[in-house]
């Protein structure tokens, strides 16, 4: 059976990276997911960042911004038994809300040394079953530019879900949003409208049609049968 998401080897000058295609129109986030992670696992893609065969001993990854979705924290809460903690608690914990005016960031929490799940002594990911979608799809080879836009718009849409809970449920509270550092914030529920990830519990029930601008999806959707791949 063919593959909803085909993620392709493509040659950028010297360099090996990957291109995408969406084969299925109710292909999902999670399909996208298991393209990108089954590229970066059997073929050697070139490293950008490091020249070494390997990713063994190099955790710049895990030392960069890295945006949240909301199913990012679901997973993470229900990997680490929280599950049953309040959205805020866990944030406070694991992640990072900065607020610039009406505009809000929310992260993987950082100390100085990286993200707070890296392992000091083995540079190895802690919670790696459940890592968010940015660390799964991040490998520092060239892509294309559809593959980089289809990233970005996950990344967006699930980042502005999990913004559109973090508002509603210190809504319920009655409280006002606690975050870790603001400037002039204006926040309004308004501003963050429900979207594809809004209702969804898995990567799996996120359908890319639904999250794509109809340009992209263009670009990337080439039914089996066409375009050769
Ligand atoms: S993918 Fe990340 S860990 Fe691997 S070499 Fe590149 S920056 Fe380092
Ligand atoms: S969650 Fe894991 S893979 Fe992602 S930045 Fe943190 S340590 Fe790295």
């Amino acid at each position: 059976m063919q593959e909803a998401v085909l993620a392709v080897p493509q040659r950028f000058g010297t360099r090996w990276g990957y291109d995408l295609v969406v084969k299925d129109e109710a292909a999902s986030v999670q399909d996208y997911l298991d393209a990108v992670c089954r590229i970066i696992r059997e073929y050697p893609l070139s490293r950008t960042r490091k020249k070494a065969p390997s990713c063994a001993g190099c955790d710049l990854c895990c030392k960069e911004r890295a945006p949240l979705t909301w199913i990012d924290v679901l997973n993470l809460r229900k990997y680490l038994k929280m599950d049953k903690a309040a959205l805020q608690e866990f944030l406070d914990l694991a992640g990072y809300i900065l607020v610039d005016g009406p505009a809000v960031d929310i992260t993987l929490r950082r100390t100085g040394r990286g993200c707070v799940f890296l392992n000091r002594q083995s540079r190895l990911c802690s919670v790696y079953p459940a890592r968010p979608l940015v660390c799964q799809t991040f490998f520092c080879c060239p892509v294309s530019r559809r593959a980089a836009g289809l990233r970005q718009y996950v990344v967006n849409a699930g980042e502005d879900e999990l913004v559109r809970q973090w508002l509603l449920q210190a809504g319920k509270r009655g409280g006002a949003p606690a975050f870790h550092e603001g400037y002039r914030p204006k926040l309004r529920l308004g501003d963050w409208q429900p979207n594809a990830f809004t209702g969804r519990e898995h990567y799996r029930q996120v359908l890319l049609k639904e999250l794509c601008p109809p340009r992209l999806w263009q670009k990337l959707y080439v039914p089996a049968g066409r375009g050769g791949r």
